[in-house]
């Protein structure tokens, strides 16, 4: 097994760390506290006190009421809930309106939409990777139910303006959904007078444990469960809840909330600290993506006649994590439907990495992936060049 202590984990957006403080705090109710939460005795009681803690703790990071958070099972189902619930309010309104760079929770689920009848309108993004906020506007009809729209793109970092996005749909009467997985913790969110209707949220992507998540639904919206059964989540999301993890997305979100403003400066600096320096070092470098409307954390880097497979391996080598495209597509060549969407030439996506990282993440990090990296692109660029010399001798 490989030890944390060994390697440079600069792959946050695909996972983070668990907050050893979440981990004390989920614990007990592995082992102590097994109490159903809907049982009518005081043993019982209690889980369900520990459930409503850790709604407050995620409505005060989100700044919205906790009767608004329903606990789900992960981001993905978040996503899936709030566009099902949507369809499910207006036969006459099966339309929805969502872009070209969403995660696959979000795409993929469209798609299957999609075949089942559905119609789906996949906006476009321009080179930077931001929307056209007037076609977006344009996109929506009368059949239009819900226009899901990622707040912080996984792959980029870059941020899109949702809260001017929220504010077409509402005067344009149809739902907004907002995959905010990679927003939350990383910078601030304000529900309380905002026009948001739904929003998701993934626990490990900000240091809780994988496998829990959380979806906001406005009070005012309404809303219709996909999961049916017991009368949990206030008949939002049936099945008897994952007490431990509910507790432990808790911690992460007051954790998160303490920690944002410092850490959001902090992680920032280390991110461009990384990228500023990593542009120097190596030539035919570039950044993806609008370098302002940013997340804090998240650098998208593209080396000209590099495969980010191959870079990866080395890097892997050297205990180094991070992404070549998404880490779903680990594994197969295709490259990411983001940088495709952003019309990135197919040899700069192919040569695309994702570093993003994380409060857990020390200067020592950053000194020593810019020792490990350019070390690894010139490597990898002087063996493309020995093997074309190899080629052109050849021929
Ligand atoms: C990770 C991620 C998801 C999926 O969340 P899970 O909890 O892993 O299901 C969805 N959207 C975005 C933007 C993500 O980064």
């Amino acid at each position: 097994m490989i030890s944390d202590e060994q390697i440079i984990y600069l792959d946050n957006n695909a996972t983070t760390q668990l907050d050893p403080a979440v981990l004390e705090e989920m614990l007990p109710f592995l082992t102590k506290y097994y109490g159903n939460p809907s049982s009518g005795y005081g043993f019982g009681a209690q889980v369900r006190r520990a459930i409503n803690l850790a709604r407050e703790r995620v409505a005060a990071l989100l700044g919205c009421e906790p009767g608004e958070i329903v606990f789900t099972s992960c981001g993905t189902e978040s996503n899936n809930a709030a566009v099902n619930s949507a369809l499910q309010l207006d036969p006459a309104r099966q339309h929805i309106v969502t872009t070209a760079v969403e995660h696959s929770a979000t795409w993929r689920h469209c798609d299957a939409l999609a075949k089942r009848g559905c119609s789906v309108t996949t906006l476009g993004v321009d080179s930077e990777g931001n929307l056209d906020l007037e076609e977006l506007e344009r996109a929506i009809t009368a059949q239009t139910a819900i226009v899901s729209v990622m707040w912080a793109n996984n792959e980029t970092g870059v941020l899109f303006p949702v809260e001017k996005i929220a504010e077409i749909a509402r005067r344009k009467r149809v739902l907004f959904h907002t995959d905010a997985i990679q927003t939350a913790g990383k910078i601030p969110i304000r529900l309380a007078n905002s026009t948001i209707n739904s929003l998701s949220l993934s626990a490990h992507k900000l240091h809780g444990p994988k496998g829990v998540g959380a979806l906001y639904v406005n009070k005012r919206s309404a809303f219709k469960a996909s999961l049916i059964g017991g009368s949990q989540e206030d008949n939002r999301r049936a099945g008897t809840e994952n007490v431990a993890s509910i507790v432990a997305l808790g911690k992460a979100a007051e954790c998160a909330a303490a920690a944002l403003e410092d850490e959001a400066t902090r992680v920032r600096a280390l991110r461009d600290r990384f990228e500023t320096i990593l542009l120097e070092k190596v030539p035919d470098a570039f950044v993806n993506g609008d370098r302002k409307a940013r997340l804090p954390n998240t650098t998208n880097l593209s080396f000209a006649g590099v495969e980010s497979g191959a870079a990866l391996m080395i890097l892997d080598r050297h205990q180094l994590c991070c992404s070549a495209g998404s880490a779903c597509r680990t594994g197969s060549l295709e490259s990411s439907h983001v940088l495709r969407a952003m019309k990135v030439s197919d040899e700069r996506a192919r040569g695309s990495m994702r570093f993003s990282f994380s409060r857990f993440n020390t200067e020592r990090d950053v000194d020593k992936a810019l020792e490990i990296v350019p070390k690894a692109i010139a490597k990898l660029r002087g063996l493309s060049v020995a093997s074309a010399v190899r080629e052109s001798a050849a021929v």
